[in-house]
């Protein structure tokens, strides 16, 4: 197949802007690609050449970049760079260079899928001595033969800025409908894909063999499976309430969850957002390959870190401190990590994902052994409020944030975020101090001293049925001078120049981007407006939802994809316990 089809679908898909178009261009797409090119189209759609957590890259930079370009077509280097720094966009310059030398080109071989994709593996996988001269060959290569659209996309994936903003979910639509065309296939790839979190590899087993073989696909140690998310209430009470009976009440530690997989010696950790994380935490591979007694195994717990001179635990945002490429033997010292272990998916040969939550607990307590470092989170059973209350104070006054509440008869629901599990914070017992994780889709230019930046940023929740990005406010405060700074490089990666088509909003940003970064909010009250769409009309017609008072806390949600933001269903759920809440105080008061 050759790749002008796919650059075609590229460039239909970046001027659309709605999500409706976006899908049936996938549609179209996976229908005419041959099945065994499936995962590689499906990879590249994404900008990638692999799922996250191979964690492989392709190791180029921008100059790397520009001397194959020039190589390939005679435009001199500087020429190259001075385009790129006008147009700003290497795809854009790449594109240019190859209409600029094309009346010189004798003798091209078109490009297919399966030549760029093996050229671009083979340079993701030049290592050491004289790698970077492999690395500008093969690119040259590929960029000789390219048209000038195609070296528009094939720059941006080699730089990691294809960013075409496509969702997995709108991938499993589009599969589901290109494939099995029912209600119950989208329910059975989505399945597949929580339970093997590689979208190439559900692609081309539904184009392979059907739904038939996607049902074959399971847990795999070495693959992450999608974690398994946590509902949120504000008090003991409605926690019994709505899960029933008795519960299992675990700490909620504040660190980086991590899901440790280990097969014989090898074990791997990977984080929330299922990126191969092993080589940030040495100390958790040789601590959880010690202290968790199976030969195949995945379990997940929370790592914390702690002060190695007092024992008492750091900020999650210390965490942040591990996750460098270099220095790794020295922040180990001064932020060492112990796992509070909460749950068990596999175990030698069986899938305990299916098996309810008592049975996985036990089965945990048998496999861990407990040590300085290695330990299973505290936990209770019990039906009383009372219970709840006193256990989360222990747990506050240890360092922790809460509970996580579950349900002792439920499954691992991968990928889901569910009222099985049930979290309660302190903060949520009072009014007003609420956090909210939302995603950056606008800026502001800035004024008087913020000039030069962005003085406030507009922020949107993710409706998940929806799959679109609705606005909750405007965020200006909390940000200091060089958060101001920081962000305003940072964002200048994710601008577009029209609104993003998963993106809803009837305010005019200066400046839109791809939703891609997620800041914690912290918010006075949950008010209606009739600016704001998020949840629009499930409260009051003509009015949606929105943040008053909405302050940046600090915390850049790194560990959190657009995806993972608070949604809108949370928002409405929290409005609605607010003004019940102020109901109530009401009637005390005038009692
Ligand atoms: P938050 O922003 O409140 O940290 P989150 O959005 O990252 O939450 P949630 O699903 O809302 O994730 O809350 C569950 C998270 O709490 C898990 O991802 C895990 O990292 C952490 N956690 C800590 N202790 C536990 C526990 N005992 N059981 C489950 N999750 C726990």
């Amino acid at each position: 197949m050759p790749f002008s089809r796919l650059s075609e679908a590229f460039q239909k898909m970046e001027v659309t802007s709605s999500r409706i178009a976006l899908t049936e261009i996938l549609i179209e797409l996976f229908k005419q690609t041959p099945s065994q090119l499936m995962d590689d189209v499906v990879y590249l759609i994404q900008g990638k050449l692999y799922p996250d957590f191979v964690g492989l890259e392709l190791g180029v930079g921008e100059k790397l970049l520009l001397r194959a370009i020039s190589l390939a077509t005679g435009v001199g280097p500087q020429e190259v760079e001075k385009l790129y720094k006008q147009l700003g966009d290497v795809g854009k310059a790449a594109e240019d260079c190859e209409k600029r030398r094309r009346q010189a080109t004798l003798f091209r071989e078109p490009l297919t899928i399966s030549r760029v994709y093996s050229t671009l593996e083979k340079v993701a996988k030049a290592f050491g001595e004289g790698s970077q001269d492999i690395k500008i060959r093969l690119l040259a290569s590929l960029f000789n033969d390219a048209e000038p659209l195609e070296a528009r996309y094939l720059a941006r994936i080699v730089l990691g800025k294809l960013r075409l903003g496509v969702a997995d979910y709108t991938v499993l639509d589009a599969l589901a409908v290109a494939f099995g065309g029912t209600k119950e296939a989208r329910e059975i790839v989505e399945r597949a894909y929580n339970l093997s979190s590689d979208l190439g590899l559900v692609a081309r087993t539904i184009a392979e063999q059907e739904l038939e073989g996607v049902k074959g696909i399971g847990i795999t140690v070495g693959r992450p499976v999608r974690p398994m998310l946590a509902e949120r209430l504000k008090t003991p009470q409605e926690v019994l309430e709505k899960i029933g009976g008795e519960v299992a009440a675990e700490y909620k530690f504040d660190g980086e969850r991590m899901q440790v997989h280990k097969k014989g010696d090898q074990v791997w950790v990977f984080s929330r957002r299922l990126e191969n994380i092993t080589d940030h935490y040495p100390d958790v591979t040789r601590i959880a390959g010690d202290g968790i007694k199976a030969e195949e195994v995945i379990v997940e717990g929370e790592g914390v870190a702690f002060n190695p001179d007092t024992g008492e635990f750091l900020p999650f945002q210390e965490l942040m401190h591990r996750r460098r490429k270099y220095g790794i033997e020295k922040a180990m010292e001064e932020y060492p990590v112990s796992l509070y272990f909460f749950d068990l998916l596999y175990l030698d040969g069986v899938d305990y994902t299916q098996k309810p939550y008592s049975e996985r607990r036990r089965k945990l307590t048998e496999i861990v052994e407990e040590s300085e470092r290695i330990h299973l989170a505290p936990m209770i059973r019990t039906e009383s409020p009372d219970g709840l209350e006193t256990f989360m104070m222990e747990a506050i006054e240890r360092g922790c944030e809460g509970l996580v509440v579950k349900d002792p008869g439920s499954n691992y629901r991968a990928g889901a975020r569910e009222w099985a599990w049930i979290k309660l914070k302190r903060e949520y017992r009072t009014e007003m101090t609420d956090t909210v994780d939302l995603v950056i889709v606008g800026g502001f230019h800035g004024r008087g001293k913020r000039t030069g930046v962005y003085g406030a940023y507009l922020v949107a929740a993710y409706d998940k049925e929806a799959d679109m990005f609705r606005t909750v406010c405007k965020v200006g405060t909390g940000f200091t001078d060089e958060d101001l700074k920081d962000f305003y490089e940072m964002m200048s990666r994710y601008e577009t120049d029209h609104k993003h088509p998963r993106v809803d909003s009837k305010m005019e940003a200066d400046k839109w981007f791809i939703p891609q970064v997620v800041i914690e909010v912290l918010a006075a009250e949950i008010t209606l407006s009739p600016i704001h769409t998020a949840a629009w009309g499930s409260i009051r017609s003509g009015a949606g939802l929105a943040l008053r008072f909405p302050r940046y806390t600090g915390r850049l949600r790194l560990d959190k994809s657009p995806e993972d933001a608070t949604t809108v269903q949370e928002l409405i759920e929290m409005y609605r316990r607010q003004t019940k809440s102020i109901v109530e105080e009401e009637a005390k008061e005038i009692r």
